[in-house]
């Protein structure tokens, strides 16, 4: 039987489209910067220049790569079963508000490089709102999940590749038209 969207779904996607999700309504994307914000909305952060991003590829200052991680740590870290990130460098990412209220955990272990990872998640809320690492200096690992207009999920953040799809759960299938890769993608 054919799904009837609803009309967000038809929207023109060159348009911010910022529903609300969570504890905040001030999240915004313009030309140059896009917020993203945590679930409860004491922890905001700002990007740029997601207008200068181009599609496909994503590309643009300040912004590295876009990408699906199944590894066996994202099932935890997410609660659920991949996580779907983007890399910003850290002189294109400012803290809106709330940095004081992130809590940082890190560990080397499960990690395939043995550098330590650290998550920054909302102290309030917890949700997940970068992750650093040892193996990426000068960048956070943001979580396109977070980011306040939801068309740049699908546009200008959409995944570039897939990575550990050895550990992708069998009742879930591949981003259509990018890279399926076994282990780290980079
Ligand atoms: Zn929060
Ligand atoms: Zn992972």
């Amino acid at each position: 039987m054919p799904v009837t969207l609803p009309p967000a779904a038809h929207a023109d996607k060159s348009k911010p489209y910022i529903p609300l999700a969570g504890g905040a309504d001030d999240g915004y994307s313009t030309e140059e910067e896009a917020t993203a914000t945590c679930f409860c909305g004491a922890v905001q952060l700002k990007f740029a220049s997601p207008s200068c991003f181009k599609f496909p590829p994503t590309q643009g200052p300040g912004f590295v790569d876009s990408w699906i991680c199944n590894c066996t740590d994202c099932h935890k870290i997410t609660a659920s079963m991949f996580a779907s990130n983007f890399t910003i460098a850290d002189t294109h990412l400012t803290h809106v508000r709330g940095r004081e209220n992130l809590t940082a955990y890190g560990q080397a272990n499960t990690i395939a490089s043995k550098r330590k990872m650290t998550n920054h998640f909302c102290s309030t809320c917890g949700s997940l709102m970068y992750r650093t690492g040892d193996g990426y200096p000068g960048q956070s690992l943001l979580r396109i999940g977070t980011v306040d207009d939801f068309h740049l999920h699908e546009t200008k953040l959409k995944p570039q590749v897939e990575q550990f799809i050895e550990s992708r759960v069998g009742w879930l299938h591949g981003v259509d038209g990018v890279p399926q890769v076994v282990g780290l993608a980079k």
